[in-house]
């Protein structure tokens, strides 16, 4: 596939795996994946699998995401896990304001903003998610909740780092319900947030930032949807808990 930009596929396994499955699934990956140059992949275990899983793939092309991190550098944060901890893992993504964190930890748009400007502060490259809600796009809300979404999420950063940031739209309706938007939603979508990344950044700027589709991202939709100009590539939650789907998502996508 011919893409203006190159293709970022991550697989978001949330809280599932133990160390030994995490082991098992990187191994897998490791070996259906081995070919692969034209996209950059990335897996995202939970915290406490990221230090096996980093040796295992330490000679490999994918590379190691977390699933969130504190906005703060260090200190008096019980349970939190700062960007230099995940240096130490060689972790290079953070998945940063999924929605289910928006949803259940309320974390806010200044909070996800203060979080990437600490992640760029350490060299990792935050995936930024953002996406309307069922009702919202039902109350003809979507747009307007994703320019908030995107310039609210985003505030603060440079051009150069908007360049090495990664927007992931993420419908909240199409998560893990089996719900796809069409291609032409992801299409017309993506190119709004493209617009709005224009408008406050600047055009040369927003045509290189990679904007990541996800919500039930499967091998049988993959092609279509990575065929599409303004889609750089997935964020892939059930369907990257197996190799097989998870590498065939990414060898249908190329
Ligand atoms: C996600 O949670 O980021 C996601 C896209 O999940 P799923 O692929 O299961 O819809």
């Amino acid at each position: 596939m011919n893409k203006e930009r190159k293709l970022i596929i991550a697989g978001n396994w949330k809280m599932n795996k133990t160390v030994a499955e995490s082991l098992a699934l990187a191994g897998n990956l490791k070996l259906e994946l081995a070919n692969i140059r034209e996209v950059d992949i990335v897996v995202c275990p939970p915290f406490t699998a990221l230090e096996s899983v980093s040796k295992a793939i330490l000679d490999s092309n994918l590379r190691l995401g977390a699933q969130n991190m504190s906005e703060n550098n260090f200190g008096a944060f019980t349970g939190e896990i700062c960007a230099g901890m995940l240096k130490e893992f060689s972790v290079r993504y953070v998945i940063l304001g999924h929605s289910e964190r928006r949803q259940y930890q309320k974390e806010t748009d200044k909070m996800i903003s203060q979080k990437a400007k600490a992640a760029h502060g350490a060299s990792l490259k935050p995936i930024v998610c953002v996406g309307e809600t069922l009702a919202e796009r039902e109350a003809g809300q979507m747009e307007k909740v994703l320019e908030t979404q995107v310039r609210g999420s985003l505030a603060g950063l440079t051009r150069e780092q908007m360049v090495e940031t990664i927007v992931a739209y993420e419908p909240v309706w199409a998560i893990g319900t089996g719900k796809t938007a069409t291609t032409q939603q992801a299409q017309d979508t993506h190119a709004f947030i493209r617009g709005v990344l224009a408008k406050t950044f600047d055009e040369a700027t927003a045509k290189k930032v990679r904007i990541q589709y996800g919500g039930s991202v499967k091998p049988n939709n993959a092609r279509e949807l990575m065929g599409q100009p303004d889609v750089d590539g997935a964020l892939v939650g059930g369907a990257a808990l197996e190799a097989r789907s998870f590498a065939d998502i990414i060898k249908n996508s190329i």
